[in-house]
């Protein structure tokens, strides 16, 4: 047998397949080493054949297998073709994805604890042999019963080495190896049984269907429980199950609930494990010792067979986007896995990304709604606030007199409250704090980002800069001002307002150790009263019963970073955000503070109508000819030898220009430096294009086409298609 083999050499532009001679039970899917040039590398059957191209005298045989089992399911090998072409991806880059980090190059090894078994043996007979000062020996013997297994650790704790020894020598006792697994840590919830309500039993029906599902239904609306019913059933007729959620760290609640139900059958994956946790939890999947496994957009890849469900939670998060090398959309995964099994792919959101809830209202899902919450309790009110009325009647802080006197009352009833302030990376704006204006480019209608650095504005969309201004061009006003309040200034005038209260942040500084978001989110929840200040990290799933007022400040940030997504991410952000208010038998408040009182965003997510929202949005895309009804495309180099990437980028400009100089589906194409110019030394360029969704693929062919014709090693590409940001 011949057996097809992808190399492994890391950063190298091998990715070519290789022919050798197979051993005794070669399979596909195995990880083997090859000789290579002078080496021994690792390499991957991809392939088994009974005859080669290669003439026989040059073939050179597979040196070993490195297990003796596939580590590549049948189902992924077809995946990974899958993604090579539709995500151009590299084939071991895909390979990789479906491994534990520390399995390739032993890394990581399984963690073995020496056991001691103990055989059958006559008690007393025993006792007359053994000296009679031996008190350790003497306990040992009564401690231990035949035919057990002890940890020979703890066995030496207790009763200390040389009693063990001894009854080793006597062949009391059998030592052996055992692999211990490396459990992540959880905490977990109390799980109560629910009886699903006719709303969700009815869904629950309709999912044994074999199709993509959108369970559109607003927070506290019953999806989760949906989502463990359905698995539970798939698990009743022998199949497993993927329960994707955004992020485990900030979304731990899911776990412990999924951990509470179906106990060790559920195995969790994310980036916040341990090499050694991560690679044993694997273990527990690929031999079918957990059949759900509950984690973040990797999960999508675990070994499982058989798969009955797939579940993509909170749906519209940003974080389903892979953004860094190797690309691509869980979304696309799950489909391509769903088709694979013939299975049901189940999406879940408040506020569904605007192409799914297309799809769906297209027909191409199956639409399902959950309109009120399972205790059938109201969402809590939300009062917007004109800042710029603030202005005019002469309160010029960052509170509102309304949030002021809100928290008052909130802080005097002994309750809490949360300060969501929307400060997305670098991002701050150029606003007249009198009129609202704010620098929006003439080009593109994005609004401008300041660069302190050169004390310009630019714009993210089209590159144009501007000089930043000391008046405002509309009103003429001095009052303006750049756009951001950070979380830590919010924090410092709490704390002045309020001197006696406990003021916590949460936000990327204060969260650089691994346990201290856990920390913050601990002493929150025991300290009354309260109020936590952060960033969207305090947006995500918490829930703390006795918060009663949801304050945005600065809410208008989100709006004015120049992304197409811009309106639907706020959406979805402040939905998110005054879910956190009124959780419990409380009633809650939001108050958002804006500068855009009328924006359509804040009118429709004052009364949880994303689906006029929806209409509204999706009226705009189409008139600008963005995502759905185009492909915004991004062709981005880096390099730490600028010449090289500046180069690129002409050539590859010149080649699509000369190429589609008059072909109109070409909406848009444009070469620039990036916003983000420079990272980790790295100069950074791109090619920003929209194309219109009647030869996006065709397109697609040749823009990858010219750009494997210009690579070189010392420049980076990547094509991203709807890319995440644009920075
Ligand atoms: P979602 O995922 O839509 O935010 P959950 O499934 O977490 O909603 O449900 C919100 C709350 O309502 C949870 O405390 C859950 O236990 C409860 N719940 C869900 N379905 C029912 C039901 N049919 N009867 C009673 N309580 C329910
Ligand atoms: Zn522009
Ligand atoms: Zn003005």
């Amino acid at each position: 047998m011949i057996a097809e083999v992808i190399v492994d050499i890391a950063h190298s532009q091998v990715d070519k397949v290789f022919d050798y001679i197979a051993l005794d039970n070669t399979q596909k899917g195995q990880r083997v080493l090859v000789p290579f040039g002078k080496k021994l590398i690792e390499g991957y059957v991809i392939n088994l054949k009974e005859t080669s191209l290669v003439p026989p005298e040059k073939l050179k045989k597979i040196a070993k297998h490195l297990e003796d089992y596939p580590l590549i399911l049948p189902e992924m090998l077809e995946l990974s073709d899958f993604m090579i072409k539709h995500n151009h991806l590299k084939k071991v880059d895909t390979l990789r994805l479906f491994l534990p980090s520390g399995i390739i190059k032993e890394k990581v090894k399984p963690l073995l604890k020496t056991t001691i078994l103990v055989s059958d043996f006559n008690k007393d007979e025993i006792k007359s042999s053994l000296r009679k000062n031996s008190k350790n020996q003497f306990a040992l013997l009564d401690f231990v019963k035949p035919q057990t297994v002890y940890k020979k650790g703890e066995l030496i704790q207790m009763f200390g080495a040389s009693a063990i020894e001894k009854f080793l020598e006597m062949g009391i006792f059998k030592e052996s190896k055992q692999q211990e697994l490396r459990k992540p840590e959880i905490t977990q919830k109390q799980d109560k049984t629910v009886k699903l309500n006719e709303e969700q039993q009815k869904i629950l029906e309709e999912l044994k269907i074999p199709t993509t599902h959108l369970i559109f239904g607003v927070t506290g609306s019953g999806k989760t429980e949906i989502y463990m019913h359905a698995i539970k059933r798939a698990l009743s007729e022998g199949k497993t199950a993927i329960m994707l959620v955004p992020e485990i760290g900030l979304t731990p609640q899911v776990v412990g609930l999924f951990k509470a139900r179906f106990g060790d059958d559920v195995a969790i994956l994310h980036s916040g494990l341990s090499m050694g946790e991560r690679f044993d939890e694997w273990q527990r999947i690929r031999f079918g010792q957990a059949n759900i496994v509950v984690g973040a957009r990797s999960a999508i890849f675990a070994p499982l067979q058989n798969v009955g469900i797939i579940v993509i939670d909170e749906e519209h998060d940003g974080s389903y986007k892979s953004d860094s090398n190797p690309r691509f959309y869980t979304h696309d995964i799950a489909m391509f896995r769903a088709k694979y099994n013939n299975c049901p792919l189940v999406l879940g959101s408040a506020t569904p990304c605007i192409e799914s809830f297309q799809k769906a209202k297209n027909g191409e899902f199956k639409l399902h709604k959950l309109l009120v919450r399972a205790n059938k309790k109201d969402m809590p009110k939300v009062q917007i606030v004109d800042m710029k009325q603030e202005m005019l009647a002469g309160n010029t802080g960052m509170f509102s007199r309304i949030l002021q006197s809100d928290l008052k009352d909130t802080l005097n009833s002994k309750n809490q409250a949360m300060i969501f302030c929307n400060r997305r990376g670098f991002a701050s704006y150029m606003i007249c704090k009198q009129c609202g204006w704010v620098a929006k480019c003439e080009d593109c209608d994005a609004t401008l980002v300041y660069h302190k650095d050169e004390n310009l504005l630019k714009c993210h969309f089209c590159g144009k800069r501007y000089k930043a201004l000391t008046n405002c061009p509309d009103c003429k006003s001095a009052y303006i001002k750049m756009g951001t309040i950070g979380t830590q200034r919010v924090a410092e005038e709490l704390s002045h307002l309020f001197p006696d209260v406990k003021i916590l942040r949460m936000d990327f500084d204060t969260t650089q150790n691994k346990s201290s978001h856990a920390k913050i989110l601990e002493e929150f929840s025991n300290t009354k009263p309260c109020i936590l200040v952060g960033t969207q990290m305090i947006a995500k799933g918490h829930d703390f019963p006795n918060v009663t007022l949801v304050g945005i400040v600065e809410a208008d940030m989100g709006l004015h970073y120049s992304d197409f997504r811009a309106n639907e991410r706020t959406f979805a952000l402040l939905t998110q955000v005054a879910g956190r208010a009124g959780r419990a038998d409380k009633l809650g408040k939001i108050v958002l503070q804006t500068y855009m009182p009328k924006h359509f965003v804040y009118r429709f997510m004052a009364n949880y109508d994303y689906q006029s929202f929806f209409e509204q949005e999706i009226a705009v895309r189409q008139m600008a000819k963005f995502p759905p009804f185009a492909y915004v495309v991004r062709i981005l180099l880096s390099s730490e030898k600028q010449e090289d990437a500046r180069n690129m980028t002409s050539d590859i400009k010149q080649d699509l220009d000369r190429l589609y100089k008059d072909d109109n589906n070409i909406l848009f194409c444009k070469a620039m430096k990036s916003p983000v110019s420079r990272i980790q030394n790295k100069f950074r360029y791109q090619i920003l294009l929209r194309i219109s969704t009647n030869k996006f693929d065709e397109i697609m062919d040749k823009i990858y086409e010219i750009t494997d014709k210009y690579q070189k090693p010392s420049v980076s590409t990547f094509v991203e298609i709807n890319p995440n940001n644009l920075s």
